[in-house]
């Protein structure tokens, strides 16, 4: 077996947690291969070092003295080595980042540099190899991802090391200039080398015992998803449950690699298991919940829109002309509205309404905005009738105004619109009225 273990910014905060993630690697001889993110948040309000590396280089690139910002980096790194009894020395790499630093390298390189130091100290604890991503993912010239040569070349240069560290959240151009995923990315490079050594199970460590089925910050205590498949996971990792980087299953997805979640500090706790299929029944009709706030209904109504051909694609040409991405599109038979992101569409909301009315010449255009979408997520609902009903039901009780509600054609998602105001109130009656009342 192989299993390939990612760590998070909070299992990696201080020497304790290390030791903790040093106690789990050593406990189960498959876990070689060893992704660190840098070292997060120790306590409330604290700062995480990628935070502390985006501003330290933005002080160096106003041309002010970064100095001190670099020292208490430097700290947060010095604290784990002697808390760890290390005999590891990072002044050579400092005094090359300070010069990197000066040199104007880029905020990619500046924020890399938290995962790449981690990796050396944990590369250091465990006597592992260290293999810099930098030389193993690959970007292309615009900083999108190369696939391809990433995945040969994590192949090639991981078949020769029987254990290694590959720090998370970076890697090259092939020229050597320094790319990074988006932030929490250090989750996509765990899946890569999962994919590029065919590994049996991808753990990802972090500081929950598992993805829940809601945001813990809106339900108190919420159960844990035993069994999760990667597409019940997409629609919520897309919806805002950010447990694991939305695009971190792609590459382990196509080789139905399993993904672990796991928690640090509670190595005992089973976590969730992400899968491609499974035939295990979900213990509730719903897997689980999640949302977003800070979305803008436009709604178009026009009689006889239903006999008029190439309606919709003449109103989505105008919202593709600006520019902007809708996220979704419910429809009745004189009217459609559609969902956009708030904050995308502000500026160019005169613009739209002008186009659409050039384009169809509605009866009316209204908008809405301040609005919430929230995803129902589980394969269960497929085998399960009155799903909606009772969203409808438990939001009426809450006494929350639905705007929308839109099942996808799959079964697998139900997606509603209520106020933000409403927003938490809303996830809150829906987690209690399907697991809560254990059905
Ligand atoms: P890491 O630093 O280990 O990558 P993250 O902060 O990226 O960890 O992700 C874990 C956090 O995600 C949890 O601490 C929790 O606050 C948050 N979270 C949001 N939604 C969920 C959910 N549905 N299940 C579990 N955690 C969630
Ligand atoms: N350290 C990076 C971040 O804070 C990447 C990660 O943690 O996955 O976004
Ligand atoms: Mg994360």
């Amino acid at each position: 077996m192989k299993k390939v273990v990612k760590f998070g910014g909070s299992s990696l905060a201080n020497a304790e947690q290390f030791r903790k993630v040093g106690e789990i690697i050593r406990e189960e001889e498959d876990r070689r291969y060893v992704i660190p993110s840098a070292p997060g948040k120790r306590f409330e309000g604290d700062t995480k070092v990628t935070d502390m590396l985006y501003t330290c280089y933005r002080t160096a690139a106003a041309g002010e003295d970064f100095g001190n910002q670099l020292k208490a980096i430097k700290e947060r790194y010095y604290e784990i080595i002697r808390g760890l009894n290390l005999d590891l020395s990072l002044e050579e790499e400092f005094a090359v980042i300070e010069k990197n630093f000066r040199d104007l390298a880029g905020e990619e390189y500046a924020a890399s540099r938290g995962e790449y130091l981690n990796g050396k100290v944990m590369a250091a604890y465990l006597g592992y190899e260290f293999v810099d991503a930098a030389e193993v993912i690959r970007f292309h010239a615009d900083g999108s991802f190369d696939a391809d040569t990433t995945d040969r070349l994590l192949g090639e240069r991981l078949s020769k090391a029987e254990n290694a560290v590959v720090p998370g959240f970076y890697g090259a151009e092939e020229n050597g200039k320094v790319r990074t995923f988006s932030r929490g990315g250090s989750d996509i490079t765990g899946s890569l080398v999962a994919k590029a050594i065919f590994a049996d199970m991808y753990e990802n460590w972090t500081d929950v015992s598992g993805f829940l089925v809601a945001d813990p910050r809106i339900v108190k205590n919420p159960e844990i998803i035993e069994t999760i498949t990667y597409r019940e996971l997409r629609e919520l990792a897309y919806m805002g449950a950010t447990v694991l980087h939305e695009e971190s299953i792609f590459p382990v997805r196509k080789l139905g690699i399993p993904i672990n979640i796991r928690n640090t500090n509670c190595p005992s706790d089973k976590g969730t298991l992400i899968v491609e299929s499974t035939c295990r029944k979900p213990r509730y009709t719903i897997t689980g919940i999640a949302g977003k706030k800070g979305f803008c209904s436009i709604n178009i109504e026009k009689s006889l829109m239903n006999g008029e051909i190439g309606f919709g694609r003449k109103v989505l040409q105008v919202f593709e002309d600006q520019g902007i991405s809708f996220e979704h599109m419910p429809s009745g038979i004189d009217t459609m509205t559609v969902y956009v992101h708030q904050d995308e569409f502000e500026d160019k909301e005169q613009q739209v309404i002008a186009g659409i009315h050039k384009a169809v010449e509605p009866d009316c255009v209204e908008m809405e905005s301040d609005l919430a979408l929230i995803a129902v997520v589980g394969r269960g609902m497929r085998s399960t009738r009155g799903t909606a009903g009772r969203i409808f039901s438990a939001l009426a009780h809450a006494s929350v105004n639905v705007k929308m509600i839109d099942q996808g054609s799959s079964e697998l998602n139900i997606i509603i619109g209520v106020e933000n105001r409403d927003f938490e109130t809303a996830v809150k009656a829906i987690y209690d009225i399907f697991v809560m009342t254990q059905m």
